[in-house]
């Protein structure tokens, strides 16, 4: 087994820190407080190639391969300190351009893959419902065929980038079976399509710089050649780029890690109390030896999960435990280290406070923690308490 990442790796990964800490999240205070989003810091991203690193060539894209992508990320998430705007960046590409990239027609691929990678259009994923969460099977939204077209009707929720999107990727039932796995169709929808409107605009607590939103389709007609996959693969390629979302997404947030561990190092070292370095005490010193273990097996897990990936690899339960692990390691940690801070991590102007709002988010989106642990319960073998819903990976919830 070989550990090592190649010289033009750690390039890649150092070229993308000096990025990021010098042109990216200079203004995080700024879009946090007004709940804006960063169209200059977004910009700057597709010029220097990050909006299209998984997306071939052949779109415009930097053909990254997955694990080059992972490091990227995860060097983006460790420079930039607007964790909203990667927030952003993240959806953008792993809700949006890979759905279009490994499920999208020719002529799709085509039409939104360049749009997407040079940040003209900006792409969301709108799956989750007032009354479909967890349970994307209660979804109502419907797509009804008419002629060479679908109509689509129905209200989706907490649609990050929502507010600012212009391409969708929508989830619509498309037939009455009761079973998800074959009532589900996927869609492209542009913003610009009669009866798309943003019907809310939520104000949250954290990753404030990411703009969420309500999407109501009233009457909406997309053409037949909008959708992905064919009829009633909706739920399929929900559940098999879920896998991605789910592990690339917290490549991002392995940075994160780091940059939260590495500030508490440095606090230790250089707070004095009792004339001597708070690191000094064992009880602190012993909770960072513990967040860098955990930043260790953090970033061992990503890699796994990226490895398998690479080879087309199933990886949906290594996946499930890089999100719950990362996602929760990351709020724990945020959390430590505005205590080792003390009265200076509660104060905004630190910006450890707009850590820890921004970390909260992580056990919720792509699945919350609970579904992570039951998919991961379902996937070892144990029995499911969801009943009929149930499908062997485990996947027909949203985990
Ligand atoms: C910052 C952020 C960004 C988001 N971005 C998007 C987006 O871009 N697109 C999109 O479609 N959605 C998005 N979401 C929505 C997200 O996917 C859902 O919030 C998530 O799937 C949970 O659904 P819910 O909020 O309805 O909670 P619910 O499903 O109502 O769950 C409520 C609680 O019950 C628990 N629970 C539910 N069922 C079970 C069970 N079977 N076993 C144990 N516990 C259970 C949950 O774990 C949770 O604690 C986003 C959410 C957040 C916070």
């Amino acid at each position: 087994m070989d550990f090592s990442i190649s010289a033009e790796q750690r390039n890649l990964q150092s070229r993308v820190i000096r990025f990021a800490q010098s042109e990216l999240g200079t203004e995080a205070e700024f879009h946090d407080r007004e709940g804006s989003f960063d169209l200059a810091g977004w910009r700057r991203c597709a010029d220097f190639g990050v909006l299209g690193w998984p997306v071939p060539r052949e779109y415009g894209g930097g053909g990254l391969d997955l694990f080059d992508t992972v490091l990227a990320l995860e060097a983006l998430g460790y420079g930039c300190h607007d964790n909203g705007l990667v927030f952003a960046v993240n959806n953008h590409l792993w809700a949006c351009a890979v759905y279009l990239t490994r499920h999208g027609s020719d002529s799709l691929r085509a039409r939104f893959l360049p749009e997407l990678v040079f940040g003209r259009m900006i792409g969301a994923h709108a799956l989750t419902e007032a009354g479909a969460g967890s349970d994307i099977a209660a979804m109502e939204t419907v797509a009804q065929r008419s002629g060479d077209h679908w109509v689509l009707n129905g209200v989706k929720s907490f649609v990050s980038n929502g507010p600012v999107a212009d391409v969708f990727i929508v989830f619509a039932r498309t037939s009455d079976a009761a079973a998800p796995q074959r009532a589900l169709s996927a869609f492209v929808v542009t913003r610009d399509m009669p009866g798309v409107a943003v019907t809310d605009t939520f104000d949250k607590s954290g990753l404030r710089s990411c703009p969420m939103g309500e999407i109501t389709f009233d009457e909406c007609r997309i053409p037949a050649d909008h959708m992905l996959g064919v009829e009633g693969d909706g739920h399929h390629i929900f559940s098999a780029t879920a896998a991605w979302e789910r592990g690339m997404m917290f490549a991002s947030q392995v940075g994160v890690l780091r940059r939260l561990v590495e500030a508490g190092m440095r606090q230790a070292k250089s707070r004095q109390q009792f004339g001597r370095p708070i690191g000094a005490f064992q009880s602190v010193a012993h909770d960072l030896a513990d967040a860098n273990l955990r930043l260790e097996l953090a970033r061992l897990l990503l890699y796994k999960v990226a490895w398998l990936h690479q080879r087309d690899r199933t990886a949906l339960l290594e996946s499930a435990m890089l999100k719950l692990y990362v996602s929760e390691t990351v709020r724990d940690t945020a959390l430590s280290l505005m205590q080792l801070h003390g009265a200076r991590g509660y104060l905004t102007a630190w910006g450890i406070e707009r850590e820890v709002r921004d970390a909260l988010a992580g056990t919720i989106y792509a699945g919350t923690s609970q579904m992570q642990r039951e998919a991961i319960a379902q996937l070892l073998g144990l029995p499911s308490g969801l009943g009929a819903r149930r499908e062997p990976t485990g996947q027909a919830v949203r985990a």
